[in-house]
């Protein structure tokens, strides 16, 4: 799973829905991969096909109103910044240089209502969910004291996860083994549309992606942030830092699911080269 995306919340109502059927999803199942385009410097190959069993634009709906409701309860709870928050604002001003480098790995990114908002939260986390809607938690910029570099990889990492589809592909792949429970079948027309949000946006926000989709989101998010103008080197001295962190609140998901933490540097630093032409070359904020 990705830790940094990993948000602690359930919902009593998944549990109980109708089986997947695997002859309607074959049947709905259409379209091409999300290949990785054509100037990427990063090497990330293309995305598995099995991910359009699930419709995009319905997952999208789904984590639009799991997004809405996470901010509602946050806001009842007075632990929402406002609009003129200096983290926030400084958070969708790094968004906003990232966005126009996202397209050219999903063209439904284009049309994507992008979101950033920040949660009063001493947990060490953010998140991007499907269509762009992306969370942070204070404790993930107090905690590690992050640079405006460092935001930015780690938000290019949550955003590599929505473009290459990675929780699609993971639900996905969950229905079509038997393993899971209803969320696609009923995507695919059982249920109503209220049910179908609610119990997504539960599998969102505790979906558990790869090691693959993990250095997949590191590389993408890399070469996005570098586009954009941050320093590579703000990849290594992130994931440096959510290394000496270990151990202390918040960071047990971290230990359970990072094991190999310097393997994912060093896979960081071999892919420095690669991209420090496109900083180079990148407008500087
Ligand atoms: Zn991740």
């Amino acid at each position: 799973m990705c830790w940094i995306c990993h948000a602690k919340t359930s919902h009593p109502a998944a549990a109980d829905r109708p089986l997947w059927s695997p002859r309607r999803a074959f049947l709905l199942a259409a379209g091409s991969a999300v290949a990785a385009p054509v100037l990427a410097q990063v090497d990330v190959g293309r995305s598995s096909s099995m991910r359009n069993l699930v419709p995009a634009e319905q997952l999208e709906q789904a984590a639009q109103q799991q997004y809405a409701q996470l901010l509602a309860e946050a806001r009842a709870k007075g632990l929402l910044a406002g609009d003129g928050n200096p983290q926030l604002r400084r958070l969708r001003a790094i968004a906003q240089r990232l966005i126009p480098y996202t397209a050219q790995w999903n063209e439904r990114a284009r049309n994507w209502r992008w979101e950033v908002n920040l949660f009063n939260s001493k947990s060490i986390n953010a998140f991007c969910m499907p269509g762009g809607k992306i969370g942070f938690f204070t404790g993930i910029l107090d905690q590690l004291k992050l640079s405006d570099d460092e935001v930015a990889m780690i938000m290019g990492h949550e955003m590599a996860h929505a473009l290459r589809e990675h929780a699609r592909e993971r639900l996905a792949k969950t229905q079509a083994t038997g393993m899971g429970l209803s969320l696609a079948a009923q995507l695919l027309g059982w249920g109503q549309i209220g049910d179908v949000a609610a119990n997504l946006g539960t599998q969102l926000l505790t979906l558990k992606y790869s090691r693959d989709d993990e250095t997949e989101a590191d590389l993408v998010g890399l070469e996005i942030a570098a586009r954009a103008g941050y320093n590579p080197q703000a990849s290594v001295s992130l994931w440096q830092k959510m290394m000496s962190v270990k151990g202390s609140q918040g960071s047990a998901s971290f230990l359970s699911t990072h094991p190999a933490g310097p393997e994912r540097i060093q896979q960081l630093q071999a892919n420095l080269p690669k991209v420090q032409g496109l900083y180079e070359r990148a407008p500087k904020g």
